[in-house]
């Protein structure tokens, strides 16, 4: 090979390079309920597809939905009045709330575009439904903070940089979406999602310091060797308990 075709090679390498940090940071914009910058490639059609494709799995998963209609429309009715007294219902989700039938594993989370599951056995340990409250407020957090389309676009750096933001295999990430891949999320995500949840809790009327309580709840689930599987997909920051508490006097002195 000649020297000459190698140092072309890297020429073109290094444009690709840069027209992928211009194509980056073109692609960010400001969430228009967060007011937070984020690079994100997906339309919130896109989310809505996506949760709604890898739902099945995901309550698969867990067992399947809980038979106990009641716990179920209780479920609905916390989750509705938090999404319609909140900015959640200016958004273009659509807002689904599932109950899991898995008793064992202690979690809540949240696909793109507003498929929002909590499994029986957090259910079962919340005391009130200003808790639940708390916990699917969170999620409502997750999806307006559009965290999942972050990860994704994150994920598919490279393919997005190459085909265009279009061009992402949809399929491919429904499937990982369902598999559970992609649910992780970061410290930041964590935090804005307990301060939205916070919000929405005042905003629908409910008492905003149960969400101290639901973070008790994970707490003590844990116990001293045990880690729960809510953790795994929620870090827990140290300071997040002080963190609800700021997000209470800043939106409770507002309201
Ligand atoms: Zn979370």
């Amino acid at each position: 090979m000649r020297r000459g075709n190698f140092k072309v090679r890297i020429l073109i390498a290094l444009a690709v390079v840069a027209f992928a940090f211009i194509r980056k940071c073109s692609q960010e914009e400001i969430n228009p309920y967060t007011g937070k910058k984020q690079a994100i490639s997906l339309s919130p059609d896109q989310e809505i597809a996506i949760g709604l494709q890898s739902a099945p799995d995901m309550a698969r998963q867990h067992g399947g939905l809980h038979p106990n209609n009641q716990y179920q429309s209780l479920v609905d009715n916390v989750g509705n009045k938090l999404v319609n007294s909140s900015v959640a219902k200016n958004t273009p989700y659509q807002y689904d709330f599932h109950l899991l039938a898995d008793e064992n594993t202690i979690n809540a989370f949240a696909l793109p575009g507003g498929q929002i599951f909590i499994t029986y056995a957090l259910f079962s340990k919340l005391e009130n439904q200003d808790q639940l409250a708390g916990v699917l407020g969170h999620e409502i957090g997750h999806v307006l903070g559009r965290h999942s389309n972050e990860r994704i676009t994150n994920a598919n750096f490279w393919k997005v940089i190459a085909m265009g933001s279009s061009a992402i295999d949809m399929g491919g990430v429904a499937q990982q979406m369902g598999q559970g891949e992609l649910l992780k999320n970061g410290r930041g995500d964590e935090l804005e999602s307990d301060e939205l949840g916070v919000k929405f809790m005042i905003n629908a009327g409910y008492n905003p310091e149960e969400m101290i309580g639901v973070m008790e709840i994970l707490k003590a689930a844990a116990g001293p060797n045990r880690v729960p599987e809510f953790q795994s997909t929620h870090p827990d920051p140290e300071n997040r308990i002080e963190k609800i508490r700021e997000a209470i006097r800043k939106y409770k002195n507002a309201s």
